[in-house]
């Protein structure tokens, strides 16, 4: 659809309302005007042609006095019986002088004419209308007009009685220029008069020039308008025309005519007036029309300027607009509130979209692009990753609202400092200080940030792990920092490192943590052949025979070759797949069980449990099901647990270690010495075996310390009513050492590496005799 701007739609509207008004009056004033003009011309034409009328009748009336007292007059009709030319001439003079007759004569009866004043008729020659005389005769009397001498006169003719008729006196006025003028004087018309005999014209005579009488007659009974006047130009006149008389053979036709230009004089002037005023009115609406519509769509294309700098988020300009007009005044105040109020709107959206809703500081999207906005300036920053470590944890053991709490007292912390700040995801937070803090500065950080915090209804105490991203040196782009903020914080959680920086083999190592993930889960669900368990034999020091075994396992992948349980028990644990290599390994060492049984190698198979699977309610009735399954009694089997997995739920833990116990499980604390539990606190646990990590064990023979450390251990244990495994022995001497101290079992490379059931089998039967001390 096309569109018109308002203003022009105004104006036209009300131009146009105005011009047609003014052309409706123009036309009607017009046709009005002109219809009068005509009625006008009518009835001068009509009054004109009644004045002639009258004219004549006067003129007639004189003539018939003039007749009356002449042909009454004694001493007239005695000189016209007398035939006294002398004093009949007098007579017809004088007479004729007192009505200023044109014409005075005297007829015989018989139509010769006698006498005359002026002579316009002569002696002896023939009246020229015999009928006229016998009219008279007969009457008394006859009028009319008639030519005589080429002349045109109205005439009276009467008998002259003496008693009886002696002859006719005539008395006449010349129908002339001078009566024609005279007429004009009074009626303002262009007479013109003709005299017609048997069709052909024979006097005529006009108030009009000859040139202008031949036109005037041309156009009789034409009514031109007023257009055609003023266009043409040539049609002067309009005429009217009436027979006067028709008598005698003669036809006197009188022709009035109007000056068409005087006619529409006054009617020219009214128009022209109008049109003037009309063009005035008409130039005075336009232009008001202009200002009108000027004044209401100047602030409108305003206000939609203004809507259109709101569109672009621009609110400078402030949206009230300076008008007379209440409608538009209104719309403008509403503008104006609508501009503050998408203003506020937009700071409030902006906000959230930049901000976490629930500490406030700024969300990961919004950090991303502050990261690459640095990144484009070229900065030189250090990103600082901050973990809440176990945040989970918290929200699992003081609940969601504690955990929510927790995260908003370290946020709040955490934007005391200068710089950026912002919450990545759960509970990690991310910032960027606007100076690089030094190593001393980030360790008082750590220490503010871990301060405890008084929660809703406890006191938590929170450890955070510090990740660094030096960039542009560890990142180069907001994605990269926040891929290697994961890979720090994860090592930090994994090695609890609590200020680490990042590093490329840092990197390596996550990746291969990642592939170990995937390749461990395809194996679990679809390749366990590439799974195996190792046993490594445990010498019994006072019996000098094998009584044990550890149940180690192996894992060769088809993609990453081998990979030692160091590194992928660990992330398995983490990755929650440790659940399916326990069971493996106790389904596979059950079996093994029975076939050494079965090849009469009397050995207990020891197998390592994480902490996961000490609180699987699961486990030992799926590891009695399978011992009875297999005909084999609880002795067949004993385990192993890390002393850091029993302190998280220590109290879970120890029931579940108890109904092991009960059913007559040995368990062992394994890499004892490396942990932070105390002999006291292990007095409480269900277990009856210390296995001293090797860590001690390996230069036992030359370490004063690790000689201290274990022998404390050994007698420690003893007095808690304990076994000792020693793990890591890998000569002769550390098992003589651990001999003397009473240490009851022996494990190591010295005695045997970790090594297939086949061939321990073999080994076991090729040893039975060894003696190892
Ligand atoms: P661990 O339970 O402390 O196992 C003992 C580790 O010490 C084994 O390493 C073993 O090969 C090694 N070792 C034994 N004697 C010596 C020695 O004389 N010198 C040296 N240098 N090392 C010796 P391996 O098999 O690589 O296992 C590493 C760790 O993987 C184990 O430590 C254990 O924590 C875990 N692991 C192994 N198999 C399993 C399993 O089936 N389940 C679970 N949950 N963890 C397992
Ligand atoms: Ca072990
Ligand atoms: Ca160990």
């Amino acid at each position: 659809m096309t569109q018109t701007p308002l203003n022009q739609s105004i104006f036209r509207l009300v131009a146009g309302l105005v011009i047609l008004t003014a052309l409706t009056t123009f036309i009607n004033v017009w046709i009005a005007t002109d219809e009068q003009t005509r009625e006008k011309l009518e009835r001068d034409l009509s009054i004109a042609e009644n004045v002639l009328q009258r004219v004549l009748q006067s003129r007639e009336d004189l003539l018939y006095i003039s007749a009356s007292v002449l042909t009454a007059d004694f001493g007239f009709k005695q000189a016209v019986a007398s035939l006294d030319k002398g004093t009949i001439d007098s007579a017809l003079f004088n007479h004729g002088q007192r009505i200023n007759a044109d014409l005075m004569a005297l007829v015989s009866l018989t139509g010769s004419s006698i006498t005359s004043v002026p002579a316009a008729l002569k002696m002896d020659q023939e009246f020229p209308y015999p009928q006229a005389i016998e009219s008279v005769i007969s009457k008394g009397g006859y009028t009319s007009l008639m030519m005589l001498n080429k002349q045109l006169y109205q005439v009276i003719m009467l008998t002259v009685d003496a008693p009886t008729p002696i002859a006719i006196a005539l008395v006449g006025f010349k129908l002339g220029d001078p009566i024609l003028a005279q007429l004009k004087d009074i009626t303002k018309l262009e007479t013109t008069l003709q005299v017609y005999s048997q069709q052909n014209e024979i006097f005529k005579i006009s108030t009009l020039p000859a040139p202008l009488v031949e036109q005037a007659l041309a156009q009789i009974n034409e009514r031109p308008s007023w257009l055609s006047i003023t266009i043409t130009q040539d049609t002067p006149y309009v005429s009217q025309q009436f027979t006067l008389s028709d008598a005698l053979e003669h036809q006197t036709i009188i022709t009035l005519s109007e000056d068409a230009q005087l006619l529409f004089a006054d009617f020219n002037s009214l128009q022209f007036s109008i049109t003037a005023l009309g063009i005035i009115v008409i130039l005075l609406a336009t232009f008001l029309a202009a200002l009108f519509s000027r004044r209401i769509s100047k602030p409108l294309v305003v206000l939609a300027d203004i809507a259109k700098r709101i569109a672009v988020g621009d609110y400078t300009k402030d949206a009230v607009v300076e008008t007379k007009t209440t409608e538009v005044s209104l719309l403008s105040k509403a503008f104006s509130k609508m501009q503050s109020n998408v203003q506020t709107r937009e700071e409030e959206i902006i906000f959230q979209a930049r901000h976490d809703v629930l500490t406030s500081l700024y969300n990961r999207q919004h950090v991303e692009t502050l990261l690459e906005q640095k990144f484009s300036d070229n900065d030189n920053f250090v990103a600082i990753g901050i973990n809440i470590f176990g945040f989970r944890g918290i929200n699992d053991v003081f609940g969601y609202h504690n955990g929510d709490h927790c995260l908003e007292e370290l946020a709040q912390r955490l934007s005391k400092f200068d710089g950026i700040a912002a919450r990545l995801t759960g509970g990690e937070l991310l910032w960027i200080p606007s100076q690089q803090p030094s190593q001393e500065s980030i360790e008082s950080i750590k220490s503010t940030l871990e301060a405890p915090i008084n929660a809703i209804d406890v006191i938590i105490n929170i450890k955070v792990a510090l990740g660094l991203i030096y960039c542009p040196k560890d990142a180069n782009n907001a994605e990269q920092v926040f891929k290697r903020l994961n890979i720090v914080l994860d090592e930090a959680q994994i090695t609890r490192q609590f200020v680490l920086a990042f590093d490329s083999p840092l990197e390596a190592r996550y990746s291969r943590r990642l592939s170990i993930i995937t390749e461990l889960k395809n194996t679990l669900d679809h390749r366990q052949e590439e799974l195996s368990l190792n046993y490594q034999p445990k010498l019994d020091l006072q019996e000098g025979k094998v009584t044990h075994v550890e149940a180690l396992i192996r894992w060769t992948n088809t993609s990453l070759g081998f990979v030692s349980p160091e590194d992928f028990i660990a992330v398995a644990e983490q990755a929650g797949f440790i659940e399916g290599i326990t069971n493996w390994v106790i389904n596979r060492a059950i079996k093994d069980a029975a076939i050494f049984r079965d090849a009469e190698v009397d050995v207990s198979i020891a197998i390592n449990l994480s902490a996961k699977d000490i609180m699987n309610p699961a486990l030992l009735p799926n590891v009695l099901d399978l011992l009875q399954a297999n005909n084999l009694n609880t002795q067949c089997l004993s385990f192993e647990i890390t002393e850091g997995d029993l302190v998280k739920d220590h109290n879970k833990a120890i029931t579940h270690l108890q109904a092991f116990r009960d059913n007559g499980f040995e368990i062992a604390i394994d890499d004892f010495g490396t942990g932070y539990s105390s002999m006291a606190y292990l007095q409480n646990l269900p277990v009856n075996t210390l296995k001293v990590d090797k860590s001690f064990v390996l230069n036992l023979h030359e370490n004063q310390g690790d000689q201290k450390i274990v022998k404390t251990v050994i007698s420690l244990a003893h007095s808690f009513d304990m076994n000792v495994v020693a793990e890591g022995i890998e000569n002769i001497q550390a098992l003589t050492l651990l001999a003397q101290w009473g240490c009851e079992l022996a494990q190591g490379y010295y005695i045997c590496k970790p090594t297939s059931a086949d061939k321990f089998i073999s080994w076991y039967q090729d040893n039975l005799t060894t003696k190892w001390l």
